[in-house]
């Protein structure tokens, strides 16, 4: 059993941006910007925006954090957006989901310039992504395959369950590992909420992709000997034993699972180190077509 590094990966992935980014400012070039929009204060979402702000601190990146009331309305957050697709100076757009409920994620998704979406979640981003087109790939899913790609892990006519569907992970991964690259030309059979016989499709799975939000849901009965595991859950689960009152789980049980996996990232550790990696490509992707 071989452990997916995914500190180790994003490192790798973020000095080699830390390399380009120099050789950009040696040349003259634009510093690739990052506009992030957080509203409201939830806690999770605290955390990633501050992690994503000083990672682009670390690569060299100019990032600027918008914090706006919880009470906002939409349409002051559009116009926020607006704002920012016509501002020459930023090169990627993010809105920190979930957002409160009396605004709509479609229509902020939507108002974010395509050229700008580096969370890849705009329609035209995912239309291109279905097609095999060059685009931004939502983050997650995009900082899995860096994660496979780095560790040569060959996924060719593997079957690969994904639980999960959501926009933001599952079904961008099912998309990501059914196409023809490599890694990628798997089959994949796509689980969610509805799924009957869970436990045998994952029995039959040369990979399992973990992402449904349920602490440690994967457990070693479900899983075939050999099998490469991803895990993308991060929920916060209650213990006192911890300063902060809380501590990390991701949706499989790793203890017990691990033994039986060829492959497997560990929650933290894994996938989310990685998606904060792929999110830096996108900017600087964004930043370096235009410039
Ligand atoms: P979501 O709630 O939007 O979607 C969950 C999906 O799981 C749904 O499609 C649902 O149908 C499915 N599901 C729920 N219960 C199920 C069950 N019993 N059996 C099969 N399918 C079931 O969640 P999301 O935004 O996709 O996130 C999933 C998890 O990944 C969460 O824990 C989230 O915190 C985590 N996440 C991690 C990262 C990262 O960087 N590592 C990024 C995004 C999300």
């Amino acid at each position: 059993m071989q452990i997916l590094d995914g500190n180790l990966v994003s490192q790798a992935t973020r000095d080699e941006l830390k390399i380009k980014v120099a050789q950009r400012v040696a040349e003259g070039k634009k510093v690739p910007h990052l506009a992030a929009i957080l509203v409201g204060t939830n806690g999770a979402s605290e955390t990633y925006v501050g992690s994503k702000v000083r990672t682009c601190e670390e690569i060299g990146f100019k990032s600027t954090l918008i914090r706006l009331e919880e009470s906002i309305s939409e349409f002051k957050l559009l116009g926020v957006i607006e704002e920012l697709n016509n501002d020459p100076d930023i090169d990627g757009i993010l809105v920190q989901l979930p957002l409160p409920k009396h605004i709509s994620d479609e229509k902020v998704i939507n108002t974010i310039d395509a050229s700008k979406d580096v969370d890849g979640f705009h329609p035209v981003s995912v239309g291109k992504m279905v097609q095999g087109l060059p685009t931004f790939i939502p983050a997650t899913p995009h900082g899995v395959m860096l994660m496979l790609a780095h560790y040569k892990i060959d996924t060719k006519g593997k079957h690969a369950v994904v639980i999960g569907r959501s926009n933001i992970v599952g079904r961008p991964m099912s998309i990501l590992l059914s196409a023809g690259t490599n890694p990628g030309n798997c089959t994949v059979t796509i689980c969610h909420s509805h799924t009957k016989n869970l436990k045998e499709l994952c029995l039959q799975a040369d990979i399992i992709v973990a992402a449904l939000g349920k602490p440690e849901f994967v457990t070693a009965d479900m899983v075939k000997e050999g099998a490469i595991i991803i895990d993308v859950g991060i929920t916060r689960v209650e213990d006192p034993t911890k300063k902060r009152g809380y501590s990390i789980k991701g949706d499989v049980k790793f203890d017990e699972v691990a033994p039986k996996a060829s492959y497997i990232t560990p929650v933290p550790g894994g996938v989310g180190p990685m998606t904060i990696a792929a999110l830096m490509k996108n900017t600087f992707h964004a930043c370096s077509e235009k410039n």
